[in-house]
């Protein structure tokens, strides 16, 4: 009678077993095929940064390393100029002439991110940032800020113009 029962008890178990494996063998597969597909990412992933502008095609930095001093890992490097009547980069008083992010350092911590007043800096989703060569590692604000949006006319920078702060 034991043997019976043990009998049942392991087609009860061999059965439900195989019951799992057929539900996942009908399940959707979730496998990304990376690199040959883009992969998916939650909204809040933290990738790489990128630097914002507003409706006008105004940077939304104003200059004031708020996120460089929040930063843990000290790898923020701002250098701050002046708008004037004649050069218009942001809506403050002062912009970003020099914007870089030191990605040898960068942990990803997203504390820049909370502590800018104008989210100016965001975490963008792009990840594929390991190299060989450090030195290409530190991304400049050219390499972070987002286009102008469409309509609006972003102000012209040349060296003259920054040159006359
Ligand atoms: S994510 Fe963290 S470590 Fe990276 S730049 Fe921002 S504050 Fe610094
Ligand atoms: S990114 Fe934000 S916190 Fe950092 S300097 Fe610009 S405005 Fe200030």
């Amino acid at each position: 009678m034991a043997n019976k029962i043990d009998i049942l008890g392991a087609a009860a178990a061999i059965a439900k077993g195989m019951g799992v494996t057929f539900k996942e063998m009908m399940s959707p597969t979730v496998t990304e095929y990376y690199p040959d597909e883009a992969p998916k990412f939650e909204e809040r992933f933290r990738g790489a940064h990128v630097l914002q502008r507003d409706e006008n095609g105004m940077e939304k930095c104003v200059a004031c390393f708020l996120c460089a001093a929040a930063c843990p890992a000290d790898c923020i490097y701002i250098e701050a100029a002046e708008n004037t009547d004649k050069v218009r980069i942001s809506g403050g008083e002062r912009y970003a002439k020099v914007y870089n992010i030191d990605y040898n350092r960068c942990i990803f911590c997203g504390y820049c991110v909370e502590a800018c007043p104008t989210d100016a800096i965001t975490h963008g989703h792009g990840f594929e940032l390991a190299s060989y060569n450090t030195s290409t590692l530190i991304k400049r604000k050219e390499d972070m800020l987002i286009p102008v949006p469409g309509g609006a006319h972003a102000p012209v920078v040349t060296p003259e113009t920054v040159g006359a702060h």
